[in-house]
């Protein structure tokens, strides 16, 4: 007699692995699937992980390379990468097995192998049936591919490639400048490649606030990138030495050749759903292939749901994770919730950009009349203590009740810095709540309190 379970999750990313060890707290017997070989989906395996892991290396060195000096330390700092490349992959197996403990811990039955859904409360492993309650699927997101352009993982690689090239190339060309792109483009301009990247679109970081992104734009450049933007590559071809790319005016126009040694295509990513069987058991999809479901996480098939990268809103491993705890409550009959308007994002270069909230762009698409508070870095004592004062802290408040509606960090821990709004925006704070809030002297977190006070035209440093 099979084993029924409450609930089976497809996929062990951040979605799936937090859905399951939530459900498992709440006294749900669970079973999770997944195909990798380790667990943590592309989030521990090739994801933000590892990126993070060679973007923290490839700091440094460029710190003891161009910032050392400045304050009387001496060195000559020289790398290697399968050094750096075991200091990544200590990273991932250092998440993953954490991942194998937490399921151990919360006595979460794992099947390894690739999961069909047979119908509803059945899912095919191998030989094996799994009956079950309710099914999640976690199954996540796969590099999305330009027509035309072959990814081989070694000349023209997708980021998967590039996190695991065994030489730094000289002249890297990435497509695309998103934040993938500009994450792992910054990891090899600071190991030495010359980097160009291409961009469909007039800007870098489409959907972030546009003078952030400006403004990024130009220190990426102090560092080294070109950038080429409103500009499509239409054709790769390769040989031994590199790759050509063919690259014209995204109006039309006059082509032109590119040449790298190496390519990273970072256009984005696709939902990932193959082999899952959803056609023969109904699932609905969505015409850029997400798995549709409703406030509730749940498909139009009963007993079927879905979450993370795999359906609506952004890729982020933090949105998947937040899901996975709302339709675990959900299914246990509590009120699970994610509020989609407070989903910080984060580009981990150095500076660092972050956002939460809406952009000013969106603002005005919205016709809401805002407020804007900003502050630089240049006028922040620990940023001038530690000369990192490229960047700025803007807050954007709402003109009548004075309710923070979005805030965007360019500059040093940005990543972290971004949380405190986030909290405020989870409490309906205003921006007088936050300048009225004591801020420790001296830290970066204080230009946050500032930009805050500048709302209201009463900055203190500006
Ligand atoms: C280079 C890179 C850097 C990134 N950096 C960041 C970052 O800094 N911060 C951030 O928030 N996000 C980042 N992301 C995005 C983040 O990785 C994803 O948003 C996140 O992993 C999505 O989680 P998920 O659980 O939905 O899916 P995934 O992490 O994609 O996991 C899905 C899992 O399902 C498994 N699976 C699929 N089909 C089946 C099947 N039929 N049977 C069994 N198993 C199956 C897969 O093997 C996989 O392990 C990055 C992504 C990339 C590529």
């Amino acid at each position: 007699m099979a084993e029924t379970f409450d609930v089976t999750i497809i996929g062990t990313g951040p979605g799936g692995y937090v859905c399951a060890i939530r459900a498992a707290q709440l006294g749900m017997k669970v079973a999770v699937v997944e195909k990798r070989e380790s667990h943590g989906g592309t989030c521990l395996n090739v994801g933000c992980i590892p990126s993070k892991a060679l973007l923290h290396a490839s700091e440094r060195f460029a710190e003891a390379q161009h910032t050392f000096a400045r304050m009387g330390i001496i060195a000559q700092p020289s790398f290697d990468l399968s050094r750096m490349m075991a200091f990544k992959q200590e990273a991932i197996d250092g998440n993953t097995k954490g991942i194998d403990f937490l399921f151990k811990k919360n006595n979460v039955s794992v099947f390894r192998g690739a999961a069909r859904i047979a119908g509803p409360g059945k899912v095919a492993v191998g030989g094996q049936m799994i009956e079950t309650k309710h099914i999640v699927i976690a199954t996540g997101s796969d590099v999305a591919r330009l027509k035309g352009i072959d990814i081989d993982e070694e000349r023209i690689v997708s980021s998967t490639g590039a996190l695991a090239l065994d030489k730094v190339p000289e002249r890297l060309a990435v497509i695309g400048a998103g934040v993938i792109g500009l994450e792992l483009g910054s990891v090899f301009a600071r190991l030495g490649a010359k980097v160009t990247v291409i961009e469909y679109l007039d800007r870098i970081l489409p959907g972030m606030d546009g003078e952030a992104a400006k403004t990024f734009q130009r220190l990426l450049q102090r560092q080294g990138f070109a950038f080429k933007l409103s500009s499509k590559v239409t054709a790769a071809s390769t040989d031994k030495t590199g790759v050509a790319l063919t690259v014209e005016p995204a109006a039309g126009g006059a082509a032109e050749t590119i040449s790298a040694d190496v390519v990273l295509v970072a256009i984005g990513r696709v939902p990932f759903t193959e082999g899952l069987g959803l056609d023969e058991v109904g699932v609905a999809r969505d015409g850029k292939g997400r798995v549709v479901v409703d406030d509730h996480f749940a498909t139009n098939v009963a007993g079927i749901h879905a979450i993370g990268d795999v359906i609506r809103g952004p890729m982020l491993a933090h949105k998947a994770e937040d899901e996975g705890i709302a339709l675990a409550e959900i299914l246990a009959g509590q009120a699970g919730h994610v509020n989609y308007e407070v989903i910080p994002s984060v580009v981990y270069t150095a500076p660092e950009i972050a956002a939460v909230g809406r952009s000013e762009e969106e603002l005005k698409a919205a016709g809401m009349a805002y407020r804007v508070g900003k502050f630089s870095f240049l006028a922040n004592g620990r940023a001038k203590a530690n000369q990192t004062t490229d960047g700025f802290v803007k807050i954007l408040a709402d003109e009548r009740t004075d309710r923070v509606l979005g805030c965007h960090v360019v500059g040093p821990m940005a990543g972290e810095l971004i949380h405190e709004v986030a909290i405020l925006m989870e409490f309906g704070g205003s921006a007088e709540d936050l300048a009225r809030t004591c801020h420790a002297h001296p830290t970066l977190s204080e230009a946050v309190k500032e930009a805050a006070l500048a709302v209201a035209g009463r900055a203190i440093h500006a």
